[in-house]
């Protein structure tokens, strides 16, 4: 579950994180308030306006604004409130942008003397150790900084039995360049981070920038934060962060019926008992030359009212032309689902595409003559490669 920068920074505070101190806002009147609070709290003279919007590269979109006084600051907030926020990772379309993040300015008077890092902790997979990634190359596009300057990029695996050791936080330091006191600000800002990641379930936390000020203060000024939604039982009081404006409206109406949708670019519908076998149909889908609209698993129980919403989910998106029906009938008797497949298809009325049923396993013949004898505008197949080219056929 990704959550905002200043849900993030509210986490990092929480273990000890040095963070740009902000108040959040949703109108100019309330962005007013803020920077005026903001100055009595940590004496801050300027305030940048941050929208806050589940993707980065804000700033490049114009969606992080300096104000050097509350006339601008007011100015700077009512254009970005309501904006549509493009960004290289936003797509073409946008996000609209409903909060703003009313922020301290860091950067003040002395700004030469400041430094940007990179800093991220996420999963080796592999391996299966956490890893801090770092960069004296911060502020920028790391995924730049990867390709062009491979170098530049540090990393310090975790052992997860015995945690971030001292010497591993005093190496980063280090490496990163830094002495005196910035040097012990940065082993404290490692230490902290880290405890952050490892105890909130994350599955990434990434810092872009640490800022290392011009009184050497280590801080956080961004915060790119991802709760492993698996983990998320264990902290019930992260659950309030979720904001599903930021979510596909589809994928949220699923989750409500406990379906596992995923929506995708293709043409295909698909609806699949089982998640392995989710997979293995949008392969096949794709072998025969064809790309999954979606990944859709309807669970143990695909009874016709599961198979009705699941229909209806799929149909939401308009660029489905057909749709296939993958169903493993292994508790689940194949006939039942076949009458369910039915049963929905004429409570929905109509349904524009074709759609290619391949009911395989208990009772599997009998599904195939119940759907071929309803005289619905529906396929079907027992093999799924035969279903595979139907499905060919029919969006071709
Ligand atoms: P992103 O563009 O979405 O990654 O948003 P960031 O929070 O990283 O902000 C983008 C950029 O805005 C930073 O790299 C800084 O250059 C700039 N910025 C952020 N905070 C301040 C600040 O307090 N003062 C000034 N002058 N610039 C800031
Ligand atoms: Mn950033």
């Amino acid at each position: 579950m990704n959550v905002h920068e200043y849900q993030g920074k509210q986490i990092l505070k929480s273990f000890g994180v040095a963070i740009q101190e902000g108040i959040v806002a949703e109108t100019a009147d309330q962005a007013i308030e803020a920077a005026k609070k903001l100055t009595e709290q940590t004496g801050t003279q300027w305030w940048v306006v941050k929208a806050q919007i589940h993707a980065g590269g804000r700033g490049k979109g114009g969606g992080v604004k300096l104000a050097k006084n509350l006339d601008e600051l007011r100015e700077k907030a009512e254009q970005i409130i309501g904006m549509n926020l493009v960004t290289p990772q936003t797509g073409a379309q946008g996000k609209k942008v409903h909060k703003v993040l009313i922020a301290q300015d860091v950067y003040y008077p002395g700004a030469s003397k400041t430094a940007e890092f990179y800093m991220s902790v996420l999963l080796n997979r592999q391996s299966g150790r956490n890893i801090i990634m770092y960069s004296t190359e911060g502020g920028m596009d790391i995924e730049e900084v990867a390709e062009k300057t491979p170098e530049r990029i540090f990393k310090e695996e975790v052992d997860p039995k015995v945690g971030l050791q001292p010497f591993q936080a005093r190496k980063i330091a280090f490496n990163l360049g830094l002495s005196g006191n910035a040097f012990k600000e940065m082993t404290r800002f490692v230490s902290a981070l880290y405890k952050a990641y490892d105890q909130t379930d994350s599955s990434l936390f990434e810092i872009n920038p640490v800022l290392k000020t011009s009184d050497d203060k280590i801080i956080a000024v961004d915060a790119k934060v991802n709760l492993d939604e698996n983990g998320l039982f264990r902290h019930p009081e992260y659950e309030a962060m979720r904001d599903i404006l930021e979510e596909d409206p589809t994928e949220v109406e699923a989750a409500e019926h406990n379906l596992n949708y995923v929506k995708l670019d293709g043409n295909v519908g698909c609806m699949v008992n089982g998640a392995g076998l989710a997979m293995a149909t949008m392969d096949i889908i794709k072998l025969a030359g064809g790309e999954p609209a979606n990944f859709l698993d309807v669970g143990g129980t695909a009874n016709a009212a599961r198979v009705e919403q699941a229909f209806r989910i799929i149909l939401k998106d308009p660029n489905v032309k057909a749709i296939l029906v993958n169903i493993f009938g292994g508790i689940v008797r194949c006939d039942r689902v076949a009458q369910g497949i039915v049963d929905a298809y004429k409570n929905i009325g109509e349904i524009p595409v074709p759609i290619i049923v391949r009911l395989q396993g208990t009772n599997a013949d009998e599904a195939k003559k119940l759907i071929d004898a309803s005289g619905l505008k529906v396929f079907s197949a027992i093999e799924l490669k035969e279903a595979a080219d139907l499905v060919q056929k029919v969006v071709a």
